[in-house]
């Protein structure tokens, strides 16, 4: 993974290489060789990037809806106080795309089950901790714009 065989630069979720910028101010760092492989990517946090603050409360995609949904203008993705937050997890999105451009990226290791970042599984969208197949709203617009979307678990 530090040499990517496809070529371009690889994009990882932020919280993944340690920085403290989950929904509850904690991360989720990988561990020492997953560290050791990503050691030259490019950190983006589409939520950060969408200008929400940290911590702040979870969020979750609609019950039955994906990211690709929310990206559709079919569904939305609502905290755990019942507020919209679509807007910022589509302009987080966008950013983090456009930082992928800009750095040549081809590949993107993301934070699996997060409403942004989850590339093969999501919560349920009813804050109960069940989850559900699907792409967080980035995983899908990266994946839409032909980058190549790992989560954690694949490396
Ligand atoms: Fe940011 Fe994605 Fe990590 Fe959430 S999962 S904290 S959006 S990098």
């Amino acid at each position: 993974m530090g040499n990517n065989p496809h070529g371009g630069k690889i994009a990882v979720s932020a919280c993944l290489l340690g920085e403290s910028c989950r929904y509850d101010g904690h991360s989720k760092p990988l561990d020492g060789e997953g560290l050791k492989k990503l050691s030259s990517a490019i950190p983006i946090c589409p939520e950060c990037l969408g200008g929400m603050q940290i911590p702040r409360p979870s969020a979750e995609i609609e019950p039955g809806a994906s990211g690709e949904d929310v990206l559709l203008g079919r569904a939305r993705v609502r905290n755990s106080l019942g507020e919209d937050v679509t807007s910022q997890f589509i302009e987080g999105a966008k950013r983090a795309l456009a930082i992928c451009r800009e750095n040549g990226v081809d590949t993107a290791v993301l934070k699996e089950r997060s409403p942004s970042c989850g590339t093969h599984e999501i919560y349920s969208g009813e804050f109960s901790g069940a989850k559900k197949r699907g792409m967080g709203v980035t995983a899908a617009m990266l994946s839409q714009s032909g980058i190549r979307v790992l989560s954690e678990d694949d490396i």
